[in-house]
This record gives structure tokens, sequence and C-alpha cells, in this order.
């Protein structure tokens, strides 16, 4: 067969454009190249709807092995009792999670996504808020911080049956135990979404949600670092004291529940080529270098901080606690939109957001987020960010300014020389 040159120059293109580029999408990432070549085995060629010991096809006990090992590997990680790691992406994990809990019309209550809330948590553009009636809370106009006594005041109200937490555009710690007494007051179940600061928690280096919430998700491919994709854990094997029936009208446990939630509930073939890369990047975060990483990303999200509030930035919550941070631009008269569009200029890759009781739409924004996991595993140490703050603080101070936004891109291609990026390739 004749290489499929067309695809494969793209793909040496967008290599190259990572290579060259300083990337700050809070949710991306770099994986490690064993990561990536799991990926790209003969895994994907194996059907295997079920689960390990139960699946609907023969010549499934390699890829049982492959699907033990993440399992087991993810549980030691978080110290679960039970996980799930074939949701193919974090959305598709939060409908498994959606479809074994609530029961259509029930209530859900989530942090609103204008406020940094994500859209599986009841947006009505989504399935969370097309099937299920979404109540949100909201954080402190003052602070920046979760508005708990908003959360509380609207859960004793409206009693919904699940109570999410998590974000993707919250740069603070969660109170998990706080949220946790809420519920039990009113009989709801906790579902804690880390998508983002997974990698973190994973390392002890933010508040634990487990022991407080009945069921966490995440994605693998932001802080984790893994392949793209999703997950589902359970630390402790709660006993569905809701009373939660299956399609069969049986009473099961939660994570009985959650296992036909994703099949067949909302899924057909689990990718094994991916669960092959998931038990890969979970082996690495088991290692002690993981925790260096996790340790360095909290230290370069400060010292990133510290170097934007130093050029007269807003930050929302004037800080952060994790790998990112929120900069509302209003004090510089910059939009999101036009900040994004002119640092792509640059070849500095972030993303416009809305910022807390913004008056601007979703498409144009006050803010943009910012996020260091990706440049942190290119090696970036707490000088080289401030370097990049710099970079940044030039372009959006000549923001018309075509040769000196040009000048910058030269920079920053001669700076990212420093962090090579997959040499190997
Ligand atoms: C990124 C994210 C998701 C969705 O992940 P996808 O893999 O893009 O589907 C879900 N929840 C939160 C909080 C996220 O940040």
């Amino acid at each position: 067969m004749q290489k499929d040159n067309l695809v494969f120059d793209l793909i040496q293109k967008e290599l190259e454009r990572q290579r060259n580029g300083i990337e700050l999408i809070a949710s991306e990432n770099f994986t490690s190249l064993q990561v990536m070549q799991a990926m790209g085995t003969v895994a994907t060629n194996k059907y295997a709807e079920g689960y390990p010991g139960k699946r609907y096809y023969g010549g499934c006990e390699i890829v049982d092995e492959i699907e033990t090992l993440a399992i087991e590997r993810l549980k030691k990680i978080f110290n679960a009792s039970w996980a799930n790691v074939q949701p193919h992406s974090g959305a598709q994990a939060n409908a498994a999670v959606f479809l074994a809990c609530v029961k259509p019309g029930e209530k859900i209550l989530g942090l609103d996504l204008s406020m940094g809330g994500h859209l599986t948590h009841g947006s009505p553009a989504n399935f969370s808020g097309k099937n299920h009636e979404a109540l949100f809370y909201g954080v402190k106009k003052d602070t920046g911080l979760v508005d708990y006594e908003q959360l509380e005041e609207i859960a004793l109200r409206e009693k919904p049956k699940m109570i999410i937490c998590g974000a993707s555009a919250y740069s603070r710690d969660w109170d998990y135990k706080r949220i946790r007494a809420v519920a039990d007051q009113i009989g709801a179940i906790v579902f804690a979404d880390i998508a983002h600061p997974a990698g973190l928690i994973a390392k002890g280096l933010l508040n634990d949600p487990f022991d407080h919430c009945h069921i966490v998700s995440s994605t693998t491919h932001k802080t984790l670092r893994g392949p793209r994709g999703g997950i589902i854990m359970v630390r402790h094997d709660f006993e569905n004291p809701w009373g939660i029936k299956d399609p069969k009208g049986n009473t099961r446990t939660i994570t009985q529940l959650l296992d036909l939630a994703v099949f067949p509930g909302t899924q057909g073939g689990p990718l094994e080529h991916v669960i092959a890369a998931k038990a890969v990047a979970f082996g690495e975060i088991l290692s002690d270098d993981f925790a260096v990483y996790g340790k360095q990303v909290i230290a370069n999200a400060q010292a990133m901080a510290k170097a934007f509030v130093s050029k007269g930035y807003n930050l929302i919550s004037d800080g952060t606690d994790n790998h990112l941070m929120l900069i509302d631009l209003r004090n510089k008269n910059i939009t999101g939109k036009k900040a994004q569009e002119t640092l792509d200029k640059a070849h500095i890759t972030l993303n416009k957001n809305a910022v807390p009781f913004d008056d601007k739409s979703p498409f144009v924004t006050s803010g943009i987020r910012v996020g260091v996991p990706a440049v942190t595993t290119r090696g970036m140490k707490e000088a080289d960010v401030t370097t990049v703050v710099e970079l940044i603080d030039r372009v959006l101070m000549n923001i018309d300014n075509e040769q000196e936004i040009a000048a910058v891109k030269n920079d920053v291609h001669t700076f990212m020389q420093k962090f090579p990026l997959y040499p190997e390739l």
C-alpha cells in the first residue's frame, strides 16, 4: 500500500507547530512517546464489548490483561476500590454517570458554565441540560471563589438528585467535605469531575475528593498526561442507598450501574489501543517522577500568576492553587477574542474565556485562561514561565503592531528550541 503522504505530511506539520509554539491551553499536555506508541498499535483492531472476563467476543484474553492492568494501576493511583477505563472521553464518562444515577427530568446542580463549569454539568446545549432540570451555583463576585452558601441554599430548596463539583476554568481548590455535608442533608449524590486537576490530586497536591464524593470522573489527557480519554472511579463501594434501579428494574450497586451505563448504556466497543495507552500513562503517574512534575506545575503556575500581577493583570480570585489562571483583561481594554487571535499570530496558544459576571458574549469574552501543564512537560521552570509572561505582555501591549508581533513570534521560536519536544520523531 502506498504511504498516505497527504495525511502524514499534515501530521508532521502539526508536530512542527507543537514544537515551535508556546502551549498554554490549560486542558492540553504532551504525552510521553510510549503513550503515543501504545495508541498506534494492533490493539485498535480488537472488538471487546463487555468487560475483562465477560466479553461478547472471542480472542479477548490479551486485551483483558491490558484493560485489567489499566484498571489496577488507576485504582492504585487514587486508592480507589473500583474503576472503569472505557469512556472514550471526559464527556462520555459524564454521560455514563448521568445515565447511571439520574432519570430524565430529575434535578441536577452544578457550577454555571459562565463561572468556570463544564458543558456536561447541565448546559442547555448539552445532553446533561436537555435531559435533566439543571440548576446552577456560581462564584462570589468579590472573591471569585465558589459560593458554597449559594450552593447550599439552592440544594436545600430544590433538592437535586445529584450535586456536581469540578470545573474547567477555576483556579482554586474545592471544599469537597462541605459539599458532601450539604448533600447528606437532602440525600443527594455527590459527583466530582476532576478532568482538569486530576494529575495534581493523584500526587496529593490538592484536596482529595474520593472520601467525600460518591463518584469521581476525569479525562486522562489533561494533567494526567495520558491519551485522550475518560475514566470513572469510586473509592468506597457505595451500596446504592438511593435505590436506583437498572433498566430491567433490578437494584444494583452504584459501580454495577456505572459499568452498565458505560457499556451498553452509552458506548459500544472499547478503544483497547487507547486503554493500553492509559495503562502506560498510569504507570508513569505511579512513578516518583510524576510527583516532581506535579510540584513543578504548581510552582510554575504560582510564578506565572505573580508575573502577571506584577504587570497589572487582573487574576480572578487573585491567584491560583492549581495549574491554571483566569485573567480578566477589561482593565487592559482587550477582549478575550482579540487576545487569543493576536497571541496565536505570535505562536502563543491559549483560549479566550468568559470571566465570572462577564458582560460580553461567549464568542468574545473578557478574559483568557492560561495553563502550565504542557510547558511544564516541556521542561520549563519558574524563570521560563516568567519569560513567557513577558512575551505575552509584549503582544498584548502592541496588539495592533504587526511588526512587533512578528518579532515576538521569532523570539518564541528561538526560546522554544531550549525545550525539545519528541526529539526521537
Ligand atoms: C475537559 C473537561 C471535560 C470533557 O472532556 P472531553 O474529553 O473533552 O470530553 C469534562 N469535564 C470537565 C470539567 C472538563 O474540563
